[in-house]
């Protein structure tokens, strides 16, 4: 989409800081961190959010939780220790930006319920 900051980001037209990059996703430094590793990995395609998932997604999703988060835990370092998972998703879900991500958090305690 046009207007979607992080279709533009995909894109190479806004700056980031990536951390990884392969055909269909993108992941990189969230610009107000959370926890000391905050990243987001976000597919390529614009799909508003998880709930827009479609059938034709299941190969980008498999790809996103089987070989994209696991490989980034551990480079980021925290796959031993524990990390947080998060998909906002539409206005109760708190999401803020329309295109799907999944923020992966980590390198503090983290506490349950989240507000
Ligand atoms: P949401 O609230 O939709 O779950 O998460 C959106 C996230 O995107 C927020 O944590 C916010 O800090 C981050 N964000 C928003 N705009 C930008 C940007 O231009 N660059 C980066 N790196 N992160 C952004
Ligand atoms: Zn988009």
């Amino acid at each position: 989409m046009s207007d979607c900051i992080f279709c533009k980001i995909a894109a190479g037209e806004i700056p980031a800081q990536k951390v990884f990059e392969d055909d269909s996703v993108i992941a990189f430094k969230d610009l107000s961190p959370k926890a000391p590793v905050h990243v987001l990995i976000v597919p390529k395609k614009h799909v508003q959010s998880v709930a827009h998932f479609t059938a034709d997604d299941k190969d980008l999703a498999a790809h996103i939780f089987v070989d994209v988060v696991p490989k980034l835990a551990t480079e980021l370092g925290v796959a031993d220790g524990g990390f947080r998972l998060v998909m906002n998703t539409g206005d109760d879900g708190g999401q803020t930006v329309n295109h799907l991500h999944v923020h992966l958090l980590g390198g503090r305690k983290m506490t349950w319920p989240p507000g």
